[in-house]
């Protein structure tokens, strides 16, 4: 240990800040549903475990002061109002209730706040974002870690842990976990092979490329009694331990699993702050939601661009900078200015939360290439559409995808403003009223590199999680 650590170790031992227990402390999770429609919602504890690994954050990073998601939680020391322990995060409850069907029906799902174990009862307190987009209290429960209801027991380790990146102690570091789901156990290696070949990729990636000793990471896979996860638009109906499949609300290229507690019980036996799913299949897909996990297709050609991308979206709550391909989500007329780091309203250009970025000269909103663009996207999508309606191979798709990404950094790189920061108009699904930071970006297009604004939202939870080195 440092001396600088050791004296800020000693430091919060000494002050009444750290109410948690210090030597190798628990990690606590509460799992709870959530539940309703897209008018109202209700929570309620389902059980609260101790997992069996100590927990990997730092001690000196407890509070979040990035503030970013749809939800926020707060761990509380009820006698003093002191905050212990704060995250924010984004939930497929929260997806789910604005698409169509949840103006139609009620629906239950499981999500999980996981803290330092506290050494004596503790408040949550949940709060979501208001019209305002402000965070307002909407749930709160006291936990009592000492309570016979708490789980010390757990569900036996599914597999081997296997170390892909050791940069050190979990407490400083970023700990990336990523699991396999539709890996039979025969496929063990092929798995592991998955994880460091995309593992690689993105550290090629900026900022990943020059923060790549802040991460550790480690897969784990649960053995699948068959190859692949389910694919129900293409026919594929496939059990597996995560639960992960394609067409997540009706979108066939969305992947994610609605079942968190399967997710829970197997990602405990690793140190994890970030989830990375890899699905055994070659058709392109993935998902990535904020403070939950990503999913990626790790056969897909694409499948460097999908973990990226989707990864994105976990780490940093970044937001689709796309417009022009359809989405289960229906958005409304009404621009709030949203809470993602790499999308604005523009209400106001001189109050542009990524201003101190753009140069002098550069105009609000940015010209660029948008009709030209968007005459392109309308011929594209078709195409794209028809191949997956007429279940073409995917060497087909693969083929679009190529001449497409030629054709798109030919147009956007050709741009006057190619290379500056400023407000480019279409984002967040919307032709109108959204801005992007930039003419291109790896959440625009399936281009390589993030946008300067991504790539300074992406730091600053890098920063969150890990501790700087002194050397
Ligand atoms: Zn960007």
């Amino acid at each position: 240990m440092q001396p600088l650590r050791i004296i800020a170790s000693l430091l919060m031992l000494l002050g009444a800040a750290n109410a948690f227990a210090t030597d190798a402390t628990r990690t606590l999770r509460v799992d709870y549903s959530h539940s309703g429609n897209a008018l109202s919602d209700s929570y309620s504890v389902d059980r609260v475990v101790i997992e069996p690994l100590p927990w990997p954050g730092s001690p000196d990073q407890n509070i979040d002061r990035l503030r970013r998601g749809a939800y926020f939680f707060e761990v509380v020391d009820p006698a003093t109002d002191t905050v212990l322990y704060s995250r924010g995060f984004s939930s497929i409850f929260g997806e789910w209730r604005t698409t169509g069907e949840a103006r139609q029906m009620n629906r239950r799902f499981s999500e999980s706040l996981r803290f330092p174990m506290p050494e004596k009862p503790v408040r949550i307190r949940l709060y979501a974002r208001d019209d305002r987009n402000e965070f307002s209290q909407v749930w709160t429960t006291d936990i009592d870690p000492a309570a016979l209801d708490v789980r010390h027991s757990t569900a036996p380790k599914p597999g081997e842990v296997v170390s892909i990146r050791d940069s050190g102690p979990s407490p400083d570091k970023v700990d990336l976990l990523i699991l396999g789901d539709g890996y039979t156990a025969a496929e063990q290696d092929k798995f592991i092979a998955d994880a460091n070949r995309l593992s690689n990729e993105l550290f090629k990636v900026s900022p990943f490329k020059e923060h790549a000793n802040d991460f550790n990471v480690h897969a784990l896979m649960a053995p699948s009694p068959e190859s692949g996860v389910a694919r129900p638009s293409g026919g594929l109906h496939r059990w597996t331990p995560l639960g992960t499949r394609y067409d997540a609300f009706g979108s066939e290229r969305y992947v994610l699993t609605f079942e968190n507690e399967a997710l829970r019980d197997i990602a405990q036996w690793s140190p994890y702050e970030f989830i990375e799913i890899l699905v055994n299949n070659e058709t392109y897909g993935g998902g990535g939601i904020y403070g939950l996990y990503s999913t990626a297709a790790a056969g897909s050609e694409w499948s460097p661009y999908l973990f990226v991308h989707e990864f994105g979206h976990h780490f940093a709550g970044l937001a689709d900078e796309y417009y022009t391909s359809s989405v289960a989500y229906e958005t409304g007329g009404e621009r709030k200015e949203p809470w993602e780091p790499n999308v604005t309203a523009l209400r106001d250009p001189t109050q542009l939360k990524w201003r101190s970025m753009v140069k002098g000269d550069t105009p609000l909103p940015t010209p660029w290439p948008k009709a030209d663009f968007e005459k392109h996207q309308q011929d594209y999508q078709k195409v794209r559409a028809k191949l997956r309606e007429d279940q073409r191979p995917e060497s087909e798709m693969n083929a679009l995808f190529r001449r497409e990404k030629t054709l798109e950094e030919d147009l956007l790189g050709k741009a006057r403003y190619a290379n500056a920061v400023g407000a480019f108009e279409g984002a967040n699904y919307e032709a109108t009223g959204y801005y992007r930071p930039e003419a291109n970006c790896v959440m625009f297009t399936r281009t390589e590199a993030f946008c300067s604004v991504c790539a300074a939202a992406i730091e600053a939870v890098i920063d969150q999680y890990a501790t700087p080195r002194s050397d």
